[in-house]
């Protein structure tokens, strides 16, 4: 029945409500953070009449973001959800936009966070994505479809529209939203390619009538794409150089992308089969991504025409064609460990590995360049990124930001999704189209915008934002102390000296055990080591002379190893030593 009532609420801009009530506001929150391209999580909040505690809520995305190179170890970062701690009653809905990690991946950490029964609303493949996740961790959600024929959702105060955009994954949304004081216009990444490779183009029509009812207050826009001219190359325009990568090859094609590329995946599989090669899938989120979209008829794959990776001996290098996951490095996908020589498939000379993805995305890139040497060490080919036309960016350009601009011709412009250089470029570009500096809304980091009825807007409200770290499967337990020892593993490795100590007469029973990791490589170092056991022994022979209990032997032949690694090597790997008495 709700549904029904705003059935044409864009088409017909008379319907849109108005609220002459004098101060109700707006405010909208980044969990995740303005001027973060990833974790996206946005709060809109209905205050009637100045109440907060009375405020009504829907939230747009949920999504993981990559921490920084330097938090070791450490998987995910996600939003910070302390705001809505007392407001969960008051969530009416999730509306995601896309399939893509940094708009989906938090869903599984933080529904249970919020209540499992909040309903959902999302495009068909990034439900396909969500549940999958989900069902790992054996969640149930409540999630609902929409597509570009769906009827507006309404949920309290607010009216969410999705319109149909394109982006560097199917099914990708903006919104729509209607409130009391006006319309929101929620255009999180997109690019308007108008020769999209599904043939599903963007709804023009649909955005245009959204700026003809004169009321959208305010456009959210993507701004990662803002501090290039012109207008972003189309997907259809990478597929002559894609294709001849792999056609014109004579030895193994490896072909990574992010997982959830269904469509440069279709490509790769339709091009590899044209010369006769096997399909081999290589990595688990890969194999999830395919297989959803085999199910949602993205794409045909029959049986035959994929090999298992223990069958993979059994073909020709020209028949061979690998699907990889873990084109940003991640430590355990299948493509670090080819490189690192954990994997059942070894990289070798005559081997091409095609990068098709973007070398862009915080916290990874100098993973990705790293691979990239290391595979041209192993003597593999490697073609990557916008260089050799192997990608295109999912993000508009000028051209695009100004065709959206001036469709919806928005009151404010509050630009999301980018770091503060693309915010910053977006406002530049807003200038040329007529927009004042102040029309242009950069909050802080953890500041809210607040869009008030008599049309006043301010970004004096903050909310707390914390890091929220996730390792494995714990939320937020990973401190400075846990970062600051990984990282000292990561850089120097460690060194464990075991020292078994006779309980009665004090000595030690035997001479001491050295264990390293990641610190050097024991075989080569047999003089540094028999030198480290000599010292480690003088030194704890030193320190049982005096009355001494175990504690102190240990903190001596700690700080003692430490000094003399160091000396001798430059470095400074963490010093474990372990007594035990026998
Ligand atoms: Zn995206």
């Amino acid at each position: 029945m709700l549904k029904n009532q705003n059935k044409n609420l864009i088409n017909a801009p008379n319907q849109v409500r108005e609220y002459k009530s004098g101060n109700d506001s707006i405010r909208i929150s980044s969990l995740g953070g303005f001027g973060d391209v990833t974790q996206n999580m946005f709060v809109y909040e209905f205050i009637p009449s100045g109440d907060v505690s009375k405020s009504q809520i829907i939230i747009v995305d949920c999504g993981v973001g990559f921490p920084e190179e330097d938090a070791f170890g450490v998987d995910l970062q996600i939003p910070d959800t302390q705001y809505l701690k007392d407001k969960k009653d008051r969530i009416l809905g999730i509306f995601i936009t896309h399939g893509h990690e940094d708009h989906i991946g938090a869903v599984r950490f933080i529904l249970p966070i919020l209540g499992q029964n909040i309903p959902i609303f999302a495009p068909k493949l990034a439900t396909a994505f969500i549940e999958a996740r989900l069902a790992e961790v054996n969640i149930r959600a409540n999630i609902q479809n929409y597509d570009e024929n769906s009827l507006p959702f309404s949920k309290g105060p607010f009216t969410v529209d999705p319109i149909r955009v394109t982006h560097s994954i199917p099914d990708t949304f903006h919104f729509a939203i209607t409130t009391p004081i006006g319309i929101f216009y929620h255009g999180s990444d997109f690019k308007f390619d108008l020769f999209p490779l599904d043939g599903k183009g963007a709804d023009y029509q649909k955005i245009a009538r959204v700026g003809q009812t004169g009321k959208v207050i305010a456009l959210m826009s993507d701004s990662l794409g803002s501090d290039h001219e012109g207008w972003s190359p189309s997907e259809s325009s990478i597929a002559e150089n894609f294709k001849n990568e792999i056609v014109s090859t004579k030895g193994r094609v490896f072909v990574t992308s992010i997982s959830s590329n269904i469509i440069r995946w279709t490509q790769a599989i339709e091009y590899g089969k044209s010369v006769g090669r096997k399909i081999v899938i290589v990595g688990f989120s890969v194999d999830r991504a395919i297989n959803i979209a085999k199910e949602l008829e993205y794409l045909t794959l029959n049986e035959t025409d994929i090999i298992p990776v223990e069958r993979v001996k059994n073909f020709a290098d020209n028949k061979l064609l690998f699907l990889v996951a873990g084109f940003a490095g991640q430590p355990d996908s299948a493509l670090s460990k080819m490189i690192m020589g954990k994997h059942r498939i070894k990289i070798k000379s005559g081997d091409k590995v095609i990068f098709s993805s973007p070398d862009y995305i915080p916290g990874t890139t100098s993973n990705i360049f790293n691979m990239i040497d290391l595979l041209s060490k192993m003597g593999a080919e490697v073609v990557y990124g916008e260089k050799e036309e192997l990608h295109v960016s999912g993000h508009g350009y000028q051209k695009e930001h100004s065709l959206l601009i001036n469709l919806l011709k928005p009151k404010y412009l509050l630009p999301i999704g980018g770091n503060y250089r693309h915010l910053k470029s977006y406002q530049e570009m807003a200038k040329k189209l007529g927009f004042a500096e102040d029309k242009v809304i950069l909050p802080d980091f953890d500041a809210s915008a607040t869009f008030n009825s008599n049309g006043s807007v301010d970004t004096n409200f903050h909310i707390p934002i914390r890091k929220v770290l996730i390792d494995g499967f714990g939320v937020g337990d990973v401190g400075t102390t846990v970062l600051r020892d990984r990282k000292t593993l990561a850089e120097d490795g460690m060194f464990s000296v075991v020292l078994l100590i006779n309980k009665e007469s004090g000595e030690l029973n035997k001479p001491p055990v050295i264990l390293s990791r990641g610190f050097v490589f024991m075989k080569e170092n047999n003089e540094l080591m028999e030198f480290l056991k000599v010292e480690a022994t003088n030194k704890f022979n030193q320190a049982t002379s005096s009355p001494a209990n175990m504690d102190f032997i240990r903190e001596e032949v700690q700080a003692y190893l430490e000094e003399i690694i160091y000396k001798k090597t430059g470095r400074q790997p963490m010093v474990l030593p372990l007594v035990i008495e026998v």
